[in-house]
């Protein structure tokens, strides 16, 4: 606690004067991103399927001057805002897809709003609404002072699960982006600085015959056992890869009815490691008790919807100044109304799953990931292999909630979670300031970039050619 506020009180003695001015307007415009953020919450819509949230991000964006680029990278629900021009190009990434099955009311008990429905339990309503808000700001801040440069919001869709951003990154948006910016919902204050999974997925799509399961057994061949097969082979591998990989499927299709042998099935697999090389390996053996199970049951394979998303790469030139600027924006403390919300919503987390509430003041001291810690994944990791990022996490969620929890949902649709994503606002904000000002932060970034590569190249799991994913959904 003292050492934060130590680090606060001498980085604000620092504070160059143009913060004040982007600060000064990222609070002008705070109300009303707060209020799309809660729209964007109450449409919950799935990946590619975005119509209204990225159709209002778009608008309110259009509205505030920027030139917009509409349904780009075959992805309807896509986007690009541009607003001035020349170097250096400074893009800012904004998410709004939803997550299958979290609907909840902002109440601290569970309490879905439509049973089964959609619901914002990554926050990325927050996440594409303070990604714009930073963007608005920032726009008017150059506007106003003259500032030359690009700066773009990238309106990236269907995060969870559809490798929105690695399409993108095909169709060549980010080809003159010098440096990416953004930032994802957490429970507590701090800078990402690399980190999390490179993921594989796919759908591994088993035919066989059908027959009768009593009269004529023998004349089938079993959809339902390759699949079997293939899931006792990953628990065979499990052993024999790097610790720190995950591996987990779920069974899609089993079959229609016990007394018909199943002539299609289907295994739904992830697996992650946080080095893309380490995962590529463990992949092809994947691939390969697929095909096993295939050959010992005389079935056919089709590896379906190949997804693939590679882990985040540091950058510490960026990360430097990010830690700076998000110490001088601070966190945030509660009201006493929030403040009763929190600890109702944390009686239902697990025993010792509870944070401390007085955290989401704090800013965490700058750190790297640890790359054996338990981690998820994301399509932002693509965009840091080939374009200088960096990103911020803020306690938008109740202290001790996790991602994709209904808990999480809860604190993403009332003002906790908004509270989070203007300290988020502010931090993008003033850095995207702050590298229109000084070039040589541009360089520095480039040339940690170059460091993070010694020599690696990006590889995406996602075959060539393939076209974005739309109904992956909808299976
Ligand atoms: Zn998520
Ligand atoms: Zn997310």
């Amino acid at each position: 606690m003292m050492v934060a506020t130590l680090v606060a009180s001498t980085a604000l003695g620092q504070q160059p004067a143009r913060h004040q001015q982007v600060l000064q307007l990222v609070e002008e415009h705070s109300a009303h991103f707060s209020a799309t953020s809660k729209t964007i919450w109450d449409y919950a819509e799935l990946g590619y399927h975005e119509e209204k949230s990225s159709s209002l991000l778009r608008r309110e964006l259009e509205a505030a001057g920027f030139r917009v680029q509409s349904t780009v990278a075959d992805e309807p629900t896509a986007f690009v805002a541009t607003y001035g021009q020349g170097e250096p190009v400074i893009g800012i990434l904004g998410e709004f897809d939803a997550l299958p099955g979290l609907s909840q009311a902002a109440t601290p008990d569970r309490s879905p709003v439509v049973a089964n429905a959609p619901g914002h339990a990554c926050g990325h309503n927050l996440l594409g609404s303070g990604a714009a808000l930073a963007a608005v700001a920032l726009k008017e801040y150059m506007e106003r002072n003259h500032v030359t440069g690009t700066l773009r919001y990238f309106g990236t869709p269907a995060e969870e699960g559809g490798d929105g951003k690695v399409y993108m990154l095909r169709a060549g948006l980010f080809r003159d982006v010098d440096v990416v910016l953004q930032w994802h919902p957490a429970s507590e204050n701090v800078v990402a600085n690399g980190g999390m999974l490179a993921m594989n997925s796919a759908r591994f799509l088993f035919h066989g015959v059908a027959a009768h399961a009593a009269m004529a057994p023998e004349r089938g061949r079993s959809a339902l056992d390759a699949v079997m097969l293939m899931g006792t082979g990953i628990e065979y591998l499990r052993e024999h890869v790097a610790s720190n990989s995950r591996i987990h499927y779920i069974i899609t299709n089993g079959g229609a009815a016990p007394n018909v042998v199943p002539d299609t099935a289907e295994l739904y697999l992830y697996a992650r490691n946080p080095s893309l090389p380490v995962l590529a390996e463990v992949w092809n053996r994947i691939l390969k008790i697929g095909q096993g199970a295939a050959l010992m049951t005389e079935t056919t394979l089709d590896v379906k919807d190949i997804g693939g998303t590679a882990n985040v790469l540091p950058n510490d030139a960026l990360a430097k100044v990010a830690q700076r600027n998000l110490e001088e924006v601070g966190g945030f403390r509660y009201s006493a109304e929030e403040r009763h919300f929190a600890e109702q919503l944390q009686k239902s987390l697990p025993a010792g799953g509870a944070g401390d509430l007085d955290s989401t003041a704090l800013i965490q001291p700058l750190r790297r990931p640890d790359p054996n810690a338990a981690a998820a994944s994301t399509d932002v990791g693509d965009v840091s292999w080939n374009i200088p990022t960096i990103g911020f996490e803020t306690a938008t969620f109740v202290p001790g909630v996790v991602a994709h929890t209904w808990q999480a949902a809860a604190s993403a649709g009332m003002s906790i979670g908004q509270k989070g994503m203007i300290v988020a606002a502010k931090a993008l904000a003033i850095t995207g300031a702050d590298l229109f000002a000084d070039r040589q932060l541009v360089l520095d970034a480039k040339a940690d970039f170059q460091q993070q590569l010694k020599g690696r190249t990006y590889v995406s799991a996602i075959p060539v050619g393939q076209i974005p994913p739309l109904n992956y959904r909808d299976k």
